[in-house]
């Protein structure tokens, strides 16, 4: 029998494994959401730096006052950097994400006419912003230039790092080495969902501490999973009663 032929287990190859837990992922979370609030581009790409090193929760209360005080990159501007500090204090880093909204209201003003680019190359030229952000909010806001743009990715966090591993999709803890591995194993059109459904999936059930095994839909083809761990113990017992 060939590999392929075989029915799909935790044994299975990564690159066979890789599209279907994908899949199933997408059908379990609706193809993935991204549970920041925001109405506008603009406001998406500043939720998505405030969500750095907070919860989308913590982010939604902060952005809920935040957006009706400061409407355009020039409001981020025009008001001196404490009272923009006391206004994010809560989502914490307050100071660096400061430094990091100006300088993104800055670039936008200077080069794109104060709307938000939409191509890879240009959002991380904007500084602050990194390829996860740049990921997530041209997917998000943009969903067909983020699947015609050859340098788009897959937004990778803290989340995304760990799933891939558990999942052995990579072995790597850099970001940008596991998003290129995620990139070889899974199809382009995969990529936007992948990323908020592994996101989705790492805060309801694959928890870092607790992982819960036994309520995953793709536990069968986790080759991390305690509760196929617990099984195979389990059975080593039972032979070894018998034996
Ligand atoms: S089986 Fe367990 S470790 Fe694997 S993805 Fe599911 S919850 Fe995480």
């Amino acid at each position: 029998m060939r590999t392929s032929d075989r029915p799909l287990d935790r044994r299975s190859g990564k690159t066979l494994r890789a599209p279907v837990i994908v899949d199933r992922l997408i059908a379990a979370y609706d193809g993935g959401v991204i549970e920041l609030d925001w109405t506008t581009p603009f406001e998406l790409l500043v939720a998505t730096i405030l969500s750095a090193q907070s919860t989308d929760k913590k982010v939604n209360q902060v952005t809920k006052r935040l957006f009706v005080k400061y409407r355009s990159p020039e409001d981020y501007l025009a008001v001196p950097e404490e009272e923009l500090q006391a206004d994010i204090y809560e989502t914490g880093f307050y100071r660096q994400k400061t430094r990091a909204l100006r300088g993104v209201c800055q670039g936008l003003l200077e080069r794109h006419g104060g709307e938000v680019p939409q191509t890879i190359p240009e959002l991380i030229a904007l500084p602050g912003v990194a390829r996860k952000t740049a990921n997530v909010v041209l997917s998000a806001a943009f969903p067909q230039a983020h699947r015609a743009d050859p340098e788009a990715g897959v937004a990778v966090d803290t989340h995304v790092t760990r799933l891939a591993r558990r999942f052995g999709f990579t072995t790597h803890a850099d970001a940008t080495k596991i998003e290129r591995d995620l990139m070889r194993l899974l199809p382009k059109a995969q990529w936007a969902s992948a990323s908020l459904c592994m996101i989705l999936h790492g805060r309801r059930i694959c928890d870092a501490r607790r992982p819960r095994c036994l309520d995953c839909v793709v536990e069968d083809l986790c080759p991390s999973s305690l509760a196929a761990n617990c099984r195979d113990k389990a059975g080593q017992a039972q032979g070894l009663a018998a034996g």
